[in-house]
């Protein structure tokens, strides 16, 4: 630095002054040096730093949210987050991976429930086979595929014979079991590319594809019967089962699932029909029956409204003396065009269309009705028995109906003889003494009919609120010299004498039955060799020379 040096303006001289600052400049950039590194070293410090938070906390966040994300989008409850820490975060994680086992745990049953659910959804429980639906899905693909390929494709409809016997007389265990074997039977008689399936009761189906001709199918058919025809081994029983078969085939007896099935369901009823135990291939005159059998399920429902019903009366008598004693209510169908219908003609079809509750019910009114107009026009007093089926024992409705029927009438209970079947005393059989216990107490009387054509148990027989059997006519009519039935005949009477059972016999048609009946100890009898069923105003005719008969009868004595 130079600074010049004045005195009264006037120049003196200069002053020089000189210093060295390379020192400071050292020292300042050593100061700025060490300020840089020191910066560099805490931004080390701090990204270091920085990685270290990092790698302890975002990352394992980071990891979360992703796996998180991965399993929301896959659904892959099979990921885990692997990282094995001991702070919060390490139990954060824990606690996520466990959540995805409980979810996964959970996933997996509820894809097993779903997977049990299909398959009940699908199969029969109880024979494991298709049900239904999957049947009816099958053949509407094997439709499908025969009509693109022009194949045939038959359909066989199976319906075991009697199996209601089965269940009604040893029990649904017993018929389960039955089902079981039956499917295993026709399970070993299908190819793999047939379906078979189980439609419910004692209906099997079975999609046969690819049949060449008819031939084969006839086959497979007289196979299913032959394989059935061995005795099926049950606990103890050794149970014969057969089938009928109704056959229908693509196209010609139907082109989709439900007029296939129509067609085989309307040729295995034929195949009833004819006797059981054999096959049926529809064919286009079964349609005509169905129709037939259509137009009479009209018919009869009008048939009670039209004043078409009427009840024909048989006598019972007591065999040694020719004594009235009851008489059985038949019932006839008057039909407008087709003239009188037989009860084994409709009562059936009655039954299967729910129809019997209503006929059931008028034809109790009806019988009470008359009995008790005969017995205050002064005939002497007797029994009507009535019939009971099946169905209409068992609808809730029956005590009632009896007691209003005897109500309405004014008929004393005790002239009241309902006749119910063996099939009613083996199905439900808490349920059927009940309903017996409660007729009985109402004052009215319990027989069975038919007896000896069912299978019922005789050590229960003992347990039901009965008053009598009566034989079945199959056993009556045949007497002979030296029969089974005979055999049989004498049995039920000698058990209804142990239960201590009234017993009648139905069916006489000869004095031999009656002469052999009676030497057995069986004093009662109804038959057209008495009389046959006569309508209400026959019978009246009858039961006035009866009562001038016993007059006759009482004056002699
Ligand atoms: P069921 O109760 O065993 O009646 C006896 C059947 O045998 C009657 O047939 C009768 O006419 C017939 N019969 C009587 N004596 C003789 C004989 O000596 N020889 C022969 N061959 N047959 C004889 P029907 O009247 O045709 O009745 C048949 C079945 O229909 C009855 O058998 C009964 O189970 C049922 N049924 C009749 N009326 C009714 C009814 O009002 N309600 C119900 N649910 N079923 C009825
Ligand atoms: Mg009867
Ligand atoms: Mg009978």
């Amino acid at each position: 630095m130079a600074t010049p040096i004045v005195h009264d303006q006037e120049k003196l001289g200069t002053i020089y002054i000189q210093a060295d600052l390379s020192k400071i400049q050292i020292t300042l950039f050593r100061y700025v040096g060490f300020g840089a590194l020191g910066l560099i070293g805490a931004s080390i410090l701090a990204w270091l730093l920085g990685a270290k938070l990092q790698i302890i906390i975002s990352q394992p966040i980071e990891q979360l949210a992703t796996a998180m994300r991965a399993v929301s989008k896959e659904r892959n409850y099979e990921r885990r987050v692997k990282m094995a820490r001991k702070d919060e975060l390490g139990s954060l994680i824990e606690d996520f991976n466990e959540m995805l086992g409980q979810i996964q745990l959970r996933d997996q049953e509820l894809q097993h429930k779903q997977t049990r659910l299909d398959y009940l959804a699908h199969h029969d429980t109880l024979t494991g086979l298709p049900n239904r639906l999957l049947f009816h899905d099958r053949l509407s693909h094997a439709i499908s595929k025969a009509k693109r390929l022009n194949y045939p494709l038959a359909l066989l409809f199976l319906d075991l014979d009697r199996f209601k016997n089965i269940n009604d007389s040893l029990g649904h265990e017993v018929g389960d079991q039955v089902l079981r074997q039956v499917a295993k039977r026709l399970e070993t008689l299908v190819r793999d590319s047939d379906t078979l399936a189980r439609l419910g009761g004692d209906e099997f189906v079975i999609a046969l594809e690819q049949t060449k001709e008819a031939r084969d199918v006839t086959i497979v058919a007289k196979k299913i019967l032959e394989s059935l025809s061995e005795a099926l081994q049950v606990g103890p029983n050794e149970l014969y089962v057969t089938t009928s078969i109704g056959i229908s085939l693509f196209p010609t007896d139907g082109e989709d699932v439900e007029s296939l099935m129509k067609s085989a369901d309307v040729a295995m009823y034929r195949a009833k029909e004819c006797g059981r135990n054999l096959f049926q291939f529809f064919t286009m005159d079964m349609n005509e029956r169905v129709r037939e059998a259509l137009f009479m399920e009209n018919n009869l429902r009008k048939a009670l409204d039209n004043q078409e019903m009427a009840l024909y009366y048989q006598p019972q008598v007591e065999m040694s003396s020719g004594k009235l004693i009851g008489m059985e209510a038949l019932i006839r169908w008057h039909h407008p065009q087709l003239g009188i219908i037989p009860p084994l003609k409709f009562i059936p079809m009655a039954e299967d269309t729910g129809l019997i509750i209503p006929i059931g019910k008028w034809v109790l009114g009806t019988a009470c009705r008359q009995t008790q107009q005969w017995q205050e026009a002064g005939y002497p007093p007797c029994k009507v028995a009535v019939n009971i089926s099946p169905k209409q024992f068992r609808h809730s409705d029956l005590v009632e109906t009896v007691a209003a029927a005897l109500k309405d009438s004014g008929l004393d209970p005790q002239f009241l003889e309902l006749e119910i079947t063996e099939s009613v005393l083996m199905e439900d059989m808490e349920q059927s003494i009940a309903t017996m216990e409660k007729l009985k107490a109402m004052g009215i009387t319990l027989a069975i009919d038919d007896f000896g054509t069912g299978y019922s148990s005789l050590s229960c027989l003992s347990k039901f609120p009965l008053s009598k059997l009566k034989i079945d006519k199959s056993f009556v009519q045949n007497i002979a010299e030296l029969s089974e039935n005979n055999a049989i005949a004498e049995g039920i009477i000698a058990l209804a004498k142990a239960l201590h059972l009234e017993v009648i016999a139905e069916g006489i048609e000869g004095e031999r039955q009656i002469d052999f009946l009676q030497s057995k100890g069986c004093k009662q009898g109804q038959g057209y060799y008495f009389s046959r069923p006569m309508p209400a105003d026959a019978f009246e005719q009858f039961l006035a020379r009866e009562s001038a008969f016993s007059y006759r009868r009482l004056a002699a004595d």
